[in-house]
């Protein structure tokens, strides 16, 4: 019963989205996919070139908070699922302008969820029978969950209690709690994934992944936090948009499951895999990249160590992430180059 099922996805001219997109066009030929986005920075619809001829795809230009606009666009397409990407997404942003996070993440969140129960559960829509398969996914994060230990066997698990402690985790927490509260209160057929650290093509400039490699390739000092020992889980972005698909589709109602990596490295590790790589693909005469780290003061409330236990996804849905961080450094590292232009 796919048959020309349309799905509302948002926040697809992002990194994440945008890697999802033509994933889902290619698995799903049976969907319509709808894409809302408002554009914002970090949006670049060359992200989704690849896609724009496709008869199965259609962008529209706007906000997430624009409750018109995502009642519209439900009335209009007859909307049957959606899986939310849209947010405010770096911290270091959410340090220096919060309100524009509560904005987009919590006021953005609450619309899309409030107009989806509408839609699907309030009269005269409740008579289409078929609208109880409806389903709403939330794509959020680890932060969530505050910091850990350093001890390797402290893991944020789906039970770990939310502990944000940036304006953006909590503005993200806030916005899972939203969708949890419409699970439990309306009965919305709704999940949520908390996933690590993403890295990949398409990722935008500002991150800590592309920041290392365009300094490195331009000569310039790669700055990184404090000691560099802060410790995050990575996972390769296809992976994530794997394990989506499994818990849009596969996942149990109200449920939240973490997706994770298992590839736990510090910044300086970060920085010292992709300037050895460079080294070998791109040298310089007499010059190594390392040469070019720099350390600056440390980010405001930086968490010290985010690391996820996925075995709920693995053994619930049979989620298994396909790269290591060796292999999807490399995949990204290529991706840069060639976008940069440059031929090893
Ligand atoms: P991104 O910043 O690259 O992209 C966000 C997209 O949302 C952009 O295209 C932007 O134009 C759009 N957007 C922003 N405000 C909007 C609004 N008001 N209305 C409509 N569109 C709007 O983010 P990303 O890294 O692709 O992250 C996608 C989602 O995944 C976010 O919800 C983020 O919290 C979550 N997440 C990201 C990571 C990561 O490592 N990048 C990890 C875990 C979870």
């Amino acid at each position: 019963n796919n048959k020309n099922k349309t799905i509302l996805l948002t926040g697809t001219a992002g990194f994440i989205g945008s890697n999802f997109v033509p994933y889902f066009l290619e698995k799903y030929p049976n969907y319509n996919l709808v894409n809302l986005d408002l554009l914002t920075y970090a949006g670049n619809l060359d992200n989704l070139k690849e896609c724009e001829n496709n008869p199965n795809y259609k962008f529209i230009k706007g906000d997430i908070c624009n409750r018109e606009l995502v009642e519209f666009i439900f009335t209009e397409y007859d909307i049957k699922g959606v899986i939310h990407f849209a947010a405010e997404s770096h911290v270091d942003n959410s340090i220096k302008n919060p309100g524009v996070f509560v904005q987009t993440n919590v006021n953005g969140t609450y619309t899309l969820v409030d107009v989806a129960k509408k839609y699907w559960m309030e009269k005269p829509f409740t008579y289409k029978t078929e609208y109880q398969d409806c389903r709403f996914h939330h794509i959020s994060t680890d932060e969530v969950y505050g910091t850990l230990s350093l001890d390797p066997n402290d893991l944020f698990t789906e039970k770990t209690p939310y502990a944000p402690n940036s304006p953006y985790s909590a503005s993200k927490a806030s916005s899972d709690m939203i969708i949890r509260a419409y699970v439990e209160t309306f009965g919305l057929n709704a999940v949520i994934t908390n996933c690590s650290n993403n890295y990949g093509p398409k990722q935008h400039d500002e991150k800590l992944i592309p920041t290392i490699i365009r300094n490195a390739l331009n000569n310039n000092p790669i700055p990184i936090y404090g000691d560099g020992k802060n410790i995050r889980d990575w996972l390769y972005v296809l992976d994530h948009c794997k394990g989506i698909d499994l818990v849009y589709h596969k996942g149990n109602k109200g449920e939240t499951y973490n997706i994770g990596g298992r590839n736990e490295r510090t910044n300086l590790q970060i920085v010292d895999a992709i300037t050895t790589i460079l080294d070998k693909e791109v040298p310089q005469p007499n010059f190594s990249y390392k040469s070019l780290i720099t350390f600056v003061e440390d980010r405001a409330g930086h968490d010290r160590r985010y690391a996820i236990d996925a075995s709920k996804l693995e053994n619930e849905l049979g989620w298994k992430a396909d790269e290591n961080f060796d292999t999807g450094i490399v995949k990204t590292i290529e991706w840069y180059l060639n976008k940069y232009g440059i031929c090893k």
